[in-house]
């Protein structure tokens, strides 16, 4: 079988994926007119250009300006559910078996929704999908950077009645380079307490010092990014020790200037020192990536083997927020399918 029919084949496993960044272009325009939100382009192939970066993008900030027109769009339930549900269908028909999304429930807040509301209408379109679909899901809610730390914790408290209901972990996103992660820190001892696991966006653009902050200071179990963990050698040393899995993107590594070019990306080295690295696309409609695209980068540009890509997604496996149990049963299923497939 060619290598591209294979890749659409392979059990595939998502851990890092923004609900906000990877909803349908079509969906966003569609319920942008029936809002009637002013559009400056109606024209779909022209539209697109609102929503997803272009090779121009200059930095992450510019990056996350490309959200800004789907979060207006994600102040109702009804759409919030449609959103979980047609992403969960897209993941679905590339064999993704697991994923874990997230958001920052506050952006859906702006017009006038509660905090129960939004993660409710999220948990629906999850169970949804699982029934449509038969994909599995989990939900991380975000703590967004420039917001206060009381509202980070605010976001811990309240969705602690979901843990173990849809709700796996809490996060922390957004503009790197003017906030730090010790602003956030007394929200991510909380979650510690409370049995949240948790993950944190760190070394995405800045300083590799919130790699080490993000792991000792905030119980990081899991690094978005990382990318800058390699220019520092105690970060480097202490994802090795502690085991951190950290959740590389690619394609949105390259966009956001992270790093400048695919081939100054660490993820070859990352994976030859044995880092659990795992292969994710960050937000599928902005960076205009699937995973299949990303499993190409790393075949192309990187020289990863069938066998190292498998590798790869049994570290998402094992990284995963599932309980120890269900972890077992996914690693089960995709190392079946990869066998049918004679990959070993
Ligand atoms: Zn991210």
């Amino acid at each position: 079988m060619e290598e591209g029919r294979v890749l659409d084949k392979i059990p595939k496993v998502e851990l890092h994926y923004h609900v906000d960044g990877s909803v349908r272009p079509e969906t966003i325009l569609e319920l942008a007119l029936k809002e009637n939100v002013k559009l400056l382009e109606t024209e779909l192939s022209k539209f697109k250009a609102y929503v997803q970066v272009s090779e121009e993008c200059t930095s992450l900030k510019e990056y996350l300006q490309k959200f800004d027109l789907t979060l207006v769009i994600m102040q109702r339930e009804e759409n919030i559910k449609r959103i979980v549900i047609e992403l969960l269908e897209d993941l679905a028909s590339q064999n993704v078996k697991y994923v874990e999304l997230r958001c920052s429930p506050y952006l859906f807040m702006k017009g006038g929704l509660s905090f129960e509301q939004v993660v409710e209408s999220i948990l629906s379109g999850m169970m949804e999908g699982k029934q449509k679909f038969n994909i599995k899901s989990n939900l991380i809610l975000i703590c967004m950077r420039h917001h206060s730390p009381e509202e980070s914790v605010e976001v811990v408290k309240k969705g602690k009645k979901y843990i173990g209901k849809g709700v796996v972990a809490v996060d922390l996103a957004g503009n790197e380079a003017d906030f730090p992660p010790e602003l956030h820190k007394e929200a991510f001892k909380l979650a510690k307490e409370y049995g949240y696991h948790i993950t944190v966006h760190a070394g995405e653009v800045a300083a590799p010092k919130n790699v080490i902050t993000a792991i000792k200071d905030l119980y990081a179990e899991r690094i978005g990014h990382g990318v800058y963990a390699e220019k520092d050698e105690e970060a480097y040393r202490l994802i090795r020790e502690c085991g951190t899995a950290v959740e590389v993107c690619l394609t949105s590594n390259v966009q956001t200037h992270a790093v400048e070019a695919m081939e100054m990306h660490p993820i070859k080295s990352y994976f030859e020192k044995g880092i659990k690295v795992t292969i994710n696309t960050d937000n599928t409609t902005v960076s205009n990536t699937n995973l299949k695209k990303e499993y190409e980068i790393l075949i192309n540009e990187f020289g990863f083997s069938m066998k190292d890509i498998k590798a790869v997604i049994m570290n998402a496996v094992d990284a995963s927020f599932l309980s120890e149990e269900e972890k077992k049963q996914l690693a089960a299923e995709v190392e079946k399918e990869f066998k049918l497939l004679n990959i070993q």
